[in-house]
């Protein structure tokens, strides 16, 4: 593959999916329009969504998924020893996202609640960085095709790739949007890593926080302005702890603490 006249290397990458909807791996693999130029910059030798192949060796692992077996944390230890590269994908992946609410009930009775008699084996909820040396964090609930077709283009570049760290009121400010929180809808772009055009809030959503905490988060100031705006405790704390973004604040209420 040339870029303005250079040969650039084709990486090998390889995409793995631990415990998760699969929705960011589908972000990847229904993307049609562009899926062809992408495989024009890469070598994919494992994707279990797009193909049954196995190939030996890559340099770049995507991993999806929370880590919720000792199975996953081999399988990811061994993927780890593998590649240069390791991009947690997703919020599941990054945060512990969704599978969170998982610790919130009674085990036994969620599982026969959705999955009958059948047996299903699941321990504690990590993030791939609590389990493995993470080199890059991809964000999103689900991740965006373009973000990470960026992401595929800066690292065959050599160049690091700079997620924003600003909090996604700026990307909505900058869309001259009308803050929700003036119609009553409860959101946590004040504390909430832009990247993803604000599209929640755009969209008349509160923002969930699927992308993490920004840089210099100030729960403080956010706590007083939700309660201002007479969002209840209950609302706030199920809000805060949807994706597991913001585990450790000792400002706003958690699910676990209310
Ligand atoms: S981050 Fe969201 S879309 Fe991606 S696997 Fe987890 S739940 Fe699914
Ligand atoms: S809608 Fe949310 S992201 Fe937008 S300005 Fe208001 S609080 Fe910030
Ligand atoms: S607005 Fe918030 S919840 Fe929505 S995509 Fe952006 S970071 Fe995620």
């Amino acid at each position: 593959m040339k870029y303005l006249g250079i040969e650039l290397p084709k990486p090998k990458v390889a995409v793995f999916g631990f415990t998760s909807c699969e929705g960011c791996q589908l972000q990847l693999a229904n993307n049609e329009q562009n899926l062809k130029d992408l495989f024009a910059l890469i070598e994919v030798v494992e994707f279990r969504l797009i193909s049954s192949d196995k190939l030996d060796g890559y340099d770049i692992a995507f991993v999806e998924g929370s880590i919720t077996t000792e199975e996953d944390v081999d399988a990811l230890e061994a993927i780890r020893a593998q590649a240069k590269l390791l991009i947690a994908m997703g919020a599941c992946a990054c945060l512990g996202g969704v599978n969170n609410l998982r610790e919130r009930f009674q085990l036994p009775d969620a599982v026969k609640e959705v999955y009958g008699k059948h047996k299903i084996e699941s321990g504690e909820v990590r993030r791939v960085a609590e389990v493995v040396p993470v080199d890059i964090e991809l964000p999103g609930c689900p991740i965006s095709k373009a973000e990470f077709e960026w992401l595929v283009r800066q690292l065959i570049l050599g160049i690091e790739p700079q997620f924003p760290r600003y909090s996604v009121c700026v990307e909505c400010k900058q869309r001259i949007n009308t803050c929700v929180m003036h119609l009553g809808t409860l959101c946590l772009g004040p504390i909430t890593c832009a990247g993803c055009n604000a599209v929640c809030p755009r969209n008349r959503a509160g923002c969930w926080g699927c992308r993490g905490p920004s840089e210099e988060v100030n729960y403080e100031s956010l706590a007083e302005i939700l309660r201002e705006h007479g969002f209840s405790e209950a609302h706030i704390s199920e809000r805060v702890s949807f994706f597991n973004a913001f585990a450790g604040n000792q400002v706003l209420p958690t699910l676990n603490e209310a």
